[in-house]
């Protein structure tokens, strides 16, 4: 039997998070070109406060920005990727998996835990980009698919927040049996009749948005994301026919019918509480009552209408 993974026990402490030690005050904005002060720009949940540019989020910031302050508890499994295929591209794959995590602190691109959500218990799993563009692999796949099944399991709803450029090369067919690998698991939550909610943000692209990501009950677009399968170019050349600029932005998949909502970033916690009290909370008697004569009304509406 091929070794997928090696075990290695770990945990992700949120509290270490964004103190990157590289000194770093300022960064500038690709967006605006201006030069912005980096505790600002990482106040204002990591968005250029000249110009409203998003900066990239690393898996920890997004959790903090999203669940229940204090609430989060890791249940990432313990593994790290194997180097079944030997792979070697400008490095040989353990020394990428062995930079990123120097890089990131994470042992692969993606951290799954429960949390709460405006009080109602989820199980969230978020993706990093900077572990290797954010990449599914064989970890990826199975963190994802534990996720979901212990989402099942405790009936609490299944957030997934990706930020990938699709598949990982290096683990080679390994890594697009992932997409198989989650698509099928997702049939447990429907199962349990537990809500999943996507949310793509930049980049959201290739073997993630063409499985997991784009089966989500809702699918949220954080405003700004990338969505599709593969670059402008290839595409063009494939179908021999220009693509019109806004193609495979956020406005362009919603319009489209692939994603449910665009999001700012500052909302997206908000609008996930409402989705989760709407779709998912706990009901008190009144809620009930309120919600079952709302029914009524529509239903004699349409009676009516
Ligand atoms: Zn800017």
């Amino acid at each position: 039997m091929m070794s997928l993974f090696n075990k290695t026990y770990f945990k992700v402490k949120l509290e270490q998070q964004p103190q990157q030690a590289d000194g770093v005050l300022w960064l500038k904005c690709k967006a605006c070109k201006e030069l912005v002060f980096k505790k600002r720009v990482r106040e204002n949940h990591n968005i250029c406060p000249n110009c409203g540019q998003y900066f990239f989020l690393t898996a920890k910031e997004r959790v903090a920005l999203l669940v229940d302050e204090g609430s989060f508890f890791d249940i990432s499994r313990p593994i790290v990727a194997g180097d079944t295929l030997q792979f070697v591209d400008t490095l040989p794959y353990t020394q990428r998996l062995q930079q990123a995590f120097d890089k990131t602190g994470l042992h692969d691109a993606i951290i799954v835990g429960q949390a709460t959500i405006g009080h109602v218990p989820v199980v969230l799993a978020t993706m990093d980009f900077q572990f290797i563009g954010g990449s599914m692999g064989s970890v990826m796949g199975e963190q994802i698919a534990h996720g979901i099944r212990t989402a099942a399991h405790e009936k609490h709803p299944f957030i997934l927040v990706s930020a990938t450029g699709g598949a990982r090369m290096q683990e080679g067919i390994l890594s697009l049996m992932q997409m198989a690998k989650t698509t099928s698991a997702r049939q447990l939550l429907a199962r349990a009749g537990v809500l999943f909610v996507s949310v793509m943000t930049y980049p959201t692209t290739a073997g993630v948005q063409a499985s997991i990501a784009s089966l989500g009950d809702i699918i949220l677009a954080e405003k700004g994301a990338l969505i599709g399968f593969t670059g402008r170019r290839v595409i063009e050349e494939t179908i021999k026919e220009k693509l019109p600029p806004e193609f495979q932005t956020d406005r362009f998949a919603f319009e489209h019918g692939l994603v449910d909502r665009v999001v700012r970033r500052r909302e997206m916690r908000q609008e996930l509480i409402q989705l989760l009290h709407f779709f998912a909370a706990p009901q008190s008697e009144q809620d009930k009552a309120l919600k079952k004569s709302g029914l009524n009304l529509l239903k004699q509406g349409s009676a009516r209408g």
